[in-house]
């Protein structure tokens, strides 16, 4: 894993947070940074209902309005990325923890893998140039079968 690198990831996110909540005068609340801790600390893929659970195990007590809206401002200063695999789910995911990535989605049983290969980048740097565009975001999700279902393709009937 290549998590290392980013070490200082919960410090900077925070700072991050604080200055966007700042320019657009917003209140900096604890809860804002709770749901915050909770996310960086995750570093995967998480859908909102999950992260609602965690704290509420955890003993905090912030309502799903107060989590959906702090996801927005969240993704609004690019700390959160949101992937929709399927027609089902929204997942989130911390984005400068993670790194650039891309996924494997298993359409049997919902695995998603983080593919990291910087082969993809570099691709999508050349197309650039010859194309003259300026892409400004992309998403790239593979759908598929994970090896477990390959092997049993009766697992998830
Ligand atoms: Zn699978
Ligand atoms: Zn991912």
């Amino acid at each position: 894993l290549r998590l290392s690198r980013n070490i200082n990831y919960p410090l900077r996110a925070a700072g991050i947070f604080s200055n966007y909540l700042q320019q657009r005068e917003l209140k900096n609340t604890p809860e804002r940074f709770i749901i915050l801790n909770e996310i960086v600390r995750m570093r995967k893929h998480f859908e909102a209902d999950s992260l609602l659970v965690q704290l509420r195990i955890k003993n905090k007590k912030i309502s799903r309005a107060t989590i959906y809206r702090t996801l927005e401002l969240l993704i609004d200063c690019g700390l959160v990325k949101k992937n929709k695999f399927n027609t089902l789910h929204s997942y989130y995911e911390p984005v400068a923890a993670l790194g650039q990535h891309d996924h494997f989605i298993c359409l049997a049983c919902g695995k998603i893998i983080e593919i990291y290969d910087k082969s993809i980048m570099n691709i999508q740097k050349k197309l650039q140039k010859s194309h003259r565009f300026s892409v400004l975001q992309y998403t790239y999700h593979l759908y598929g079968h994970c090896a477990a279902c390959k092997r049993n393709p009766n697992r998830y009937e």
